[in-house]
């Protein structure tokens, strides 16, 4: 019975920036603003020892906002997954989506099939490497992660610092550490 973990990366794994123009926190658009979260490694690498299969489901939107280069936005996912890789973790597949339904840049703004909380990578993942659904989970900082793992009948924890509203996910947690004893407790 394969069961897996779900990962949104930004929020989750890596640290939000704070943008003083927007007056936004956004996901790193260079390697300098690339910080992985406290607990991360360790979180990541139990999941793994617990037979867990990870996959990463991320939304990148800021190319096709006009809010930086898609170099940027590659270099970025490269240097995670090095940083991933050279602490001993397995990601299995990092799925990215970089549209969005009304950008700036025409080729990447359109109505796509794979933007959060579309189940089009989960749905891909489960298929190609026979998931089992009840076994598995998304943990996510957005509402979008938590209708993508529930509409996919995965279970969800919702990552939030006030836990003021976890748009029915069945668990929340502060941080990545909380969410990886939650599973590993049910698991
Ligand atoms: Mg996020
Ligand atoms: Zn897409």
């Amino acid at each position: 019975m394969k069961k897996a973990v779900f990962l949104d990366r930004d929020g989750v794994l890596t640290k939000m920036i704070y943008n003083e123009i927007t007056c936004e926190f956004e996901p790193p658009h260079c390697i300098e603003n690339l910080e992985i979260l406290e607990g991360v490694y360790e979180s990541l690498k139990q999941l793994n020892e617990n037979d867990f299969i990870l996959f990463l489901v991320s939304n990148q939107p800021d190319y096709a906002k006009g809010k930086t280069s898609i170099e940027n936005l590659y270099e970025v996912g490269i240097e995670f997954r090095n940083r991933i890789i050279n602490n001993g973790i397995q990601i299995k597949e990092y799925y990215y989506c970089y549209h969005h339904p009304d950008g700036k840049v025409k080729e990447y703004s359109f109505i796509c099939n794979c933007r959060k909380p579309s189940t089009f990578f989960v749905e891909k993942a489960i298929a190609e490497f026979g998931i089992v659904r009840e076994k598995s989970w998304f943990i996510g900082d957005r509402e979008s992660d938590i209708q993508c793992g529930k509409t996919a009948k995965l279970n969800t924890v919702y990552i939030s610092k006030d836990n003021l509203n976890s748009f029915g996910a069945d668990y929340s947690a502060k941080n990545i550490v909380e969410s990886v004893k939650i599973i590993l407790k049910k698991n």
